[in-house]
């Protein structure tokens, strides 16, 4: 659960890691060019239009940096975004250029059904140090927040749909996944 300290969110409670505090750092997004390509993670093999990341790092770290090699250094909360074609929501393109400030609970969805799993960093250096939260409900976006979102720039300054920057599928192998649902 997030638990408001002034100006930064801290998260509490997070499954295997009850004693630590994870400090949110910052928010980005996952797009591609297709329909129901954007995300990286799949649910039941279905991929949604895109996907948030809110990123925290443990407290006791200190920042990002220092915990980004530790094994309970990160978690990462997945939420996925589901195009809808009459859906009016208020997330627009501009404001994703002030992610720093961006209050993280007002991305999540309603139901606050997850899996979790102990996994890595989805983009260099992929580090072993994330616990996944990913929500199991998607928010909605119209087509014009979908279309600001892919037009936004990367690194580069090339917009993100251009290459994407959806990492592809990495296979379970030995990990262990929960759910705070029932999933047989
Ligand atoms: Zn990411």
């Amino acid at each position: 659960m997030y638990v408001a300290t002034g100006s930064s969110p801290v998260l509490t409670g997070v499954p295997y890691r009850p004693q630590d505090v994870y400090v949110f750092y910052k928010l980005h997004l996952h797009v591609g060019n297709r329909l129901r390509r954007g995300s990286e993670h799949e649910l039941d093999g279905f991929k949604f239009d895109g996907e948030i990341h809110l990123i925290h790092y443990n407290q006791k770290y200190g920042s990002f940096d220092n915990a980004v090699t530790k094994l309970d250094g990160l978690v990462v909360i997945g939420v996925f975004l589901q195009f809808q074609r009459f859906y009016r929501f208020l997330l627009l393109g501009a404001d994703w250029k002030k992610e720093a400030f961006y209050d993280p609970r007002q991305l999540l969805p309603l139901q606050k059904d997850f899996l979790v799993y102990q996994g890595s960093l989805t983009t260099p250096p992929c580090s072993e140090s994330v616990r996944h939260i990913v929500m199991r409900y998607p928010i909605n976006i119209s087509s014009q927040n979908l279309q600001a979102l892919r037009q936004l720039p990367n690194n580069e300054g090339s917009p993100i749909s251009q290459y994407t920057n959806v990492r592809p599928l990495q296979g379970r192998l030995y990990r262990r996944v929960d759910t705070n649902f029932p999933c047989f």
